[in-house]
């Protein structure tokens, strides 16, 4: 599933090359993407309203629209944004499709949305009436980049609960953005085992997990996420991340650990999520 690093390199795309741009017409071919409402809702939201910014908050797209208007893209399981000419060939699984007005380049495209799992949702809503229309984007805790999470913010998240850090760090309404992937390689280099307890932390470790929640997301950013063996996430032209490559722990059970090279990477189930870790390294 795509994570915060996946989604924000997809939004750095649509900043580039779609804000700005007029929706001249919609298309839309699967009505599971647009359940929350209807696809006449989406239509008529969407068509002949320009997109003024693209933002993020964790795993959500948030595109506010002229009209006052916003549209939300979540790519939950295996949702793609993609940019294409106007009339290319489209993928299988193509849901949504947004006819764009030329660009700078003169050039016309289609925004596509395309989704094999159909997990994936397009919504367009008021964003003054978001408590209601969307709630769960409203429910979002902290996003580490967007609020640029302070020590002195986790360290309030760790010490008013007494909560393992795995699905600490997984609770969208805590912290936004860290799904399993990134929850493993911040454990990792933050050298804590991921069933602590969140408020019987040192001021060190909680120091170096709040110096790791940074650099595991930017350094996976910079990268253009990861992009696993399913090929599911993409950027905004079909291309894979390549932060996979520096993964030390996430999907390398039974490797030998590369940060500290005597430890086994081992694999256990918590809260239902497959966690890997090194038990040498992480204490
Ligand atoms: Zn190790």
């Amino acid at each position: 599933m795509p994570e915060l690093p996946e989604v924000e390199t997809v939004r750095r795309g649509l900043e580039r090359h779609v804000v700005g741009r007029r929706i001249r017409r919609v298309e839309i071919g699967r009505e599971r993407t647009v359940r929350r409402t209807s696809p006449e809702a989406v239509i008529h939201g969407l068509t002949g309203t320009v997109i003024e910014a693209a933002n993020r908050r964790g795993k959500y797209l948030l595109l506010p629209l002229d009209s006052g208007d916003e549209l939300m893209i979540h790519l939950r399981m295996s949702g793609q944004v993609l940019v294409a000419e106007e009339g290319a060939p489209r993928p299988p699984h193509t849901h949504v499709v947004a006819h764009l007005d030329a660009g700078v380049d003169g050039g016309r495209h289609e925004l596509w949305f395309v989704d094999p799992r159909t997990f994936g949702e397009v919504v367009v809503f008021d964003p003054e009436r978001a408590a209601e229309q969307v709630p769960d984007v409203h429910a979002l805790g902290l996003d580490p980049i967007v609020d640029d999470l302070s020590l002195r913010a986790l360290r309030g998240i760790l010490r008013t609960r007494a909560r393992l850090l795995k699905p600490l760090l997984l609770d969208q309404h805590v912290i936004a953005g860290i799904g399993n992937i990134y929850a493993d390689e911040i454990l990792h280099a933050a050298r804590l085992r991921p069933d602590r307890i969140s408020n019987d932390l040192s001021l060190t470790s909680e120091r170096r997990l709040h110096g790791a929640i940074h650099d595991v997301l930017r350094a996976a950013i910079d990268a253009g996420g990861s992009t696993l063996v399913d090929a599911q996430y993409v950027d905004l032209f079909g291309d894979g991340g390549s932060y996979q490559d520096e993964h030390r722990v996430y999907g390398r059970a039974g490797e030998r650990c590369s940060t500290c090279g005597v430890g086994w990477i081992r694999r256990m189930v918590s809260a239902q999520r497959s966690t890997h870790f090194c038990p040498r390294c992480q204490r």
